[in-house]
């Protein structure tokens, strides 16, 4: 860590990463390079009681890393939910509790340093402009797919918001308007059947169907992956699908053709010079990428109008890994301050 610390340079922004389980932080400098890392479990008692658990946070990277303020040019908070970055208020953040939050005020006044936020996934998009598979992009989308689906979109350098915010939250559009019911009370929504808890239950279904049962699945020979784990989880099922097992593969293709829509979609929509897949499903890695990029290149064949957007590298996974949600809340101080 020492050695880390040694190369990293100012000026030093702090980018936070502020989940539903946890508070994760470190200094960031203009190379991207990551030192001082902390990671607290969120406290969410209150909006208070979050706020001072990332000021905390804030205050034991500096700490951690012995800076001096002056070499810190601002804090970057990316945080769930919809946010008014212009005014620095977390609108509404369910796994939070947050309702109107005024965080930049908060976190300033905690921290007397300059404080920047923006929803965790529309920073991860500029993050991955200045640090990742989009470096030195002015248009391009970020897509994180995990417990739940959304777009980060970068418009000539600049995040689109949207009148309302809402730009980019592609999982709540509906894709099969008889699929699974969706948490926000849609049926079908994109989320309801390619995030990772859905991935995970398709692929229970599909085991309970091919025992022709209701009920308990019973440990077979046939999955032998998929049953080790006891509770299936999209991890699961991806392993499986490593390991070959076809009830896997299929449960993650039919999921990619959903995805490749969705990336169709914003493709045609926004025209971006890539599209950057991210999020606990893009750990599918090299399976999934495939699985998804092969509908779309059947379609860019077939199709002159998409065969314009669509080349073979058009989708990328991020190599930034869990770093993203750092460096996103990080690139905000280094674009904004
Ligand atoms: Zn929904």
């Amino acid at each position: 860590m020492k050695h880390l610390a040694s190369k990293i340079q100012p000026p030093l922004a702090i980018g936070v990463d502020v989940g539903g389980t946890k508070v994760a932080a470190g200094f960031v400098d203009s190379q991207g390079r990551i030192s001082g890392r902390v990671r607290f479990p969120t406290d969410k008692s209150s909006p208070k009681a979050t706020l001072d658990c990332i000021a905390h946070a804030v205050e034991a990277v500096i700490d951690r890393h012995l800076a001096s303020r002056e070499e810190i040019q601002g804090v970057g908070l990316g945080v769930p939910g919809l946010v008014d970055p212009e005014r620095g208020i977390g609108i509404a953040a369910v796994n939070i509790g947050w309702e109107n939050v005024p965080v930049k005020t908060e976190m300033e006044i905690r921290l007397g340093l300059p404080c920047f936020v923006e929803n965790d996934v529309k920073a991860a998009a500029l993050g991955e402009a200045r640090y990742g598979a989009g470096r030195g992009r002015q248009n391009l989308i970020y897509l994180s797919i995990g417990t739940g689906i959304a777009a980060g979109i970068l418009i000539g350098g600049k995040i689109y918001h949207g009148p309302h915010g809402m730009a980019g939250e592609i999982g709540h559009a509906v894709v099969d308007p008889k699929g699974p019911q969706c948490k926000c009370g849609a049926r079908g929504c994109l989320e309801a059947i390619a995030s990772g808890p859905a991935i995970a239950v398709r692929a229970k279904e599909k085991l309970l169907a091919e025992q022709g049962m209701g009920g308990m699945v019973l440990p077979t020979l046939t999955h032998p992956v998929l049953y080790r784990e006891g509770n299936l989880s999209a991890e699961t099922v991806f392993k499986a699908a490593y390991d070959k097992d076809e009830l896997a593969i299929e449960t993650l293709a039919e999921v990619s053709e959903y995805l490749a829509f969705a990336i169709q979609f914003l493709a045609l929509a926004y025209d971006p010079e890539t599209i950057i897949l991210s999020g606990g499903v893009a750990q599918g890695g090299d399976l999934l990428l495939d699985l998804i990029r092969s509908p779309l290149t059947r379609q860019a064949d077939d199709s002159w109008v998409l065969g314009k957007v669509y080349h073979p590298e058009f989708v990328q996974l991020s190599a930034l890994g869990k770093d993203i949600a750092v460096l996103g809340a990080a690139a905000l101080v280094q674009i904004y301050s």
